[in-house]
Formats: C-alpha cells, sequence, structure tokens
C-alpha cells in the first residue's frame, strides 16, 4: 500500500512533466529509478519513436518486447532493424506456456482474453515485478481508457510507477518526428495497419474506420489487458 505523501509526490512530478519533451520525462524517470526502469516495446510507432529517443540521448532506461510468437513477419524484422539501427538489444519476454497445440483449436478463437493474459499479460507482471517503473508510448486521445493518463502515475495493477512521455502528442506529431529522423518504422502501417498486434488477431482497416477497429475485429476486445485501469471495473 502506498502513503498519500507519496501518491502526492508523483501527482506534483506530473504536473512539473506535463508538456515537456520526451527525453525529459525519460531522463527524470531514469534519475528516480537508476536500473530498475524499461520501455516496453511493441514496435507500434509511439514505441519506435521512444526507441529513437532513447537511444539517441543514451538514456539509461532498457527496451524489452513481449514476444507472443505470433507477431507479424514484418514486425520481427523491424525488431533486428531497429536493434541494428540504434546498437541496442530489444530483450524478448516471452510465455511460460509451450506455444499452442497446431492440432487443437486456435487459442485466440477459443478465449482472446485468456490468450492475451497468457501470451501477454503474464510476461508482462514478470518483467515489471523486477522494475521500479515501466515505460509506455501511450497517448490521451487513442482509446477512452487512455483519455486520462499522465507523464508518470501509479500503475496499481503491476504495483510500479508507469511513465508515458507521449500522453499529449497527436498521431501527427508522432509521425513527423518518425519521418524527420528516418526511424524504422513496421512497414504494415502503409498498408493499412494503423495499429498492429499478432497477426491472428489484427486487420486492416478502411478509411474513416477507428485506427484500432482492426484488432480483434468482430469482437467486442479493444485491449489486450496492458493498459487497464483498476478504477476502470475491468481486468
Ligand atoms: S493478440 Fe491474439 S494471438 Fe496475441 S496474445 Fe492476444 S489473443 Fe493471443
Amino acid at each position: 500500500m502506498r502513503g498519500a505523501g507519496a501518491a502526492d509526490d508523483l501527482r506534483r512530478l506530473a504536473e512539473a512533466l506535463e508538456g515537456r519533451a520526451p527525453e525529459e520525462v525519460l531522463a527524470a524517470a531514469a534519475a528516480r529509478h537508476p536500473g530498475r526502469i524499461a520501455l516496453a516495446c511493441s514496435f507500434g510507432p509511439e514505441d519506435c519513436l521512444l526507441v529513437d529517443v532513447i537511444a539517441r540521448a543514451r538514456l539509461p532506461v532498457d527496451v524489452f518486447t513481449l514476444d507472443t510468437g505470433y507477431l507479424f513477419p514484418e514486425t520481427y524484422q523491424l525488431w533486428r532493424d531497429l536493434e541494428a539501427r540504434y546498437g541496442l538489444t530489444i530483450r524478448a519476454e516471452r510465455p511460460a506456456a509451450p506455444p499452442a497445440d497446431a492440432a487443437a483449436p486456435p487459442p485466440w478463437e477459443v478465449d482472446a482474453d485468456g490468450c492475451c493474459d497468457l501470451r501477454k499479460v503474464r510476461p508482462l507482471r514478470s518483467a515489471l515485478s523486477r522494475l521500479g517503473a515501466w515505460v509506455t508510448g501511450i497517448r490521451r486521445d487513442q482509446t477512452p481508457e487512455r483519455a486520462n493518463a499522465r507523464a508518470v502515475e501509479w500503475d496499481g495493477r503491476f504495483g510500479l510507477e508507469k511513465v508515458n512521455p507521449l500522453t499529449g502528442w497527436t498521431s501527427q506529431q508522432v509521425w513527423d518526428h518518425l519521418r524527420s529522423q528516418g526511424v524504422p518504422v513496421n512497414p504494415l502501417h502503409a498498408r493499412g495497419y494503423p495499429s498492429i498486434g499478432c497477426a491472428p488477431c489484427t486487420s486492416p482497416v478502411r478509411p474513416g474506420e477507428d485506427p484500432r477497429a482492426g484488432r480483434w475485429r468482430g469482437s467486442e476486445k479493444r485491449e489486450c489487458g496492458l493498459h487497464l485501469r483498476p478504477q476502470s471495473g475491468k481486468t
């Protein structure tokens, strides 16, 4: 249980960091958690931007990804491209369970929430248990669940600080940065995939559709469970 004083301190820090450049937010967070801070990279545009910022500013922030085993080939290639471009290692966090039996019904069709829990949430929880803060690329305008995100906040679900350097950024700002810096991005974005997760659960979107409409298309599911807030009532 955290005290009210710690909550107030974090709230004041979030206010002080509001609107600051990503490298400033990251530097402040890294100074608070030396050796215990990492970016959870899902290879979306925002995460590629943060890899670029971390590498160019030489910030002491580790980078890892959740390798479900079902990523697109283009995503695995982007993983290698980013490592080569910036000379860093993006560590893989993998599920403890073996890959699904090829003869069995696909787990994402049987129970998508359970599949995400096994292949994303549990490996993330294990990775975060060793940290004092994790970094994400979430922006407030992505989903209603992310609308109140702050630059730094307490993540009561995983029990550590959450650092969101891009909360106030728009998609246009992100893409302007990526293009101006020549940051490698997933080529699927140019083929109608604004939001990319596992290959079996991601489809292209049509013009005018919500950018995340291609995630788990045909179901009510909109989040893999990594960024839900306890007070939302969802798990
Ligand atoms: S996105 Fe789909 S394949 Fe990936 S972990 Fe979730 S349900 Fe499984």
